[in-house]
């Protein structure tokens, strides 16, 4: 936007990471603007629980496939790819996949300036309609704001994009899916790693549990004792 003295201004209550046109995530520099979401803080703890699932176990010869679904700016996969899981192990296959076109060309600016573009694969996908592997591991920081909590977000919030935020009326809709199609897509005893919404740690943990594949192998809370991240394992 540009005032009547052609001086650039910004809308009221852009948030400072658009203004800037960045965000620093697990340590790295992300370029975001109003086509993805803000990268937070909570989520470098999904970072860190599948970073130490992937190395739990496994020896340098391992193949290691890593699914990060709703990339938005990349975060997620980037840091997985330019942190220690991927140090001195070849061929360990980072894909990320969203449906936005935007988001992910953001995604790629962002691995290129992260010096980690030829260790992923992008994908545009509405969740696994366009993905075919199988896969170790699966991450996502899905859409989880419920229709009626709209109301109280924050300005701010509410200048991030509507589909990064959005879960459908009682904001679950995305991990519903994900369960659902899971065993098409995940190797045996394989992990699905996911963020969840404040109080979404019960109705999360039940869709896993009726899905009878899956059970939850641990939940990680954030640093204001909010559980954050749901760590799921193929039983069946
Ligand atoms: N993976 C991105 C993040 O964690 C985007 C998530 C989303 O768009 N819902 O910030």
């Amino acid at each position: 936007m540009t005032n009547r003295c052609g001086i650039k201004t910004v809308e009221p209550y852009t948030p400072i990471q658009y203004v800037m046109g960045s965000a620093e995530f697990c340590g790295l520099d992300f370029r975001v603007d109003e086509r993805v979401l803000i990268p937070r803080p909570e989520t470098e703890l999904l970072v860190a629980s599948a970073a130490r699932l992937a190395l739990r176990g496994r020896t340098r010869a391992d193949t290691l496939n890593i699914l990060d679904l709703c990339t938005g700016s990349g975060n997620i996969a980037i840091s997985l790819a330019a942190g220690p899981l991927t140090k001195g192990k070849s061929n360990c296959k980072i894909i990320a996949s969203d449906i936005s076109a935007d988001a992910l060309k953001v995604a790629a600016r962002n691995a290129i300036a992260n010096g980690v573009y030829n260790r992923i694969e992008f994908v545009k996908s509405d969740l696994f309609s366009d993905i075919k592997d199988q896969f170790d591991i699966i991450v996502s920081n899905p859409p989880y704001i419920a229709e009626n909590e709209f109301l109280t977000l924050q300005e701010e919030v509410l200048r991030e994009p509507r589909i990064a935020l959005y879960g459908g009326v009682d904001g679950l809709d995305f991990y519903r899916r994900i369960i659902d199609a899971l065993p098409g897509y995940l190797k045996r005893g394989g992990y699905v790693i996911t963020e969840i919404g404040y109080q979404q740690k019960n109705a999360v943990s039940d869709i896993i549990r009726k899905s009878g594949a899956f059970e939850v192998s641990e939940i990680v809370k954030d640093r204001n004792g909010i559980d954050r991240i749901i760590i799921a394992q193929w039983i069946n």
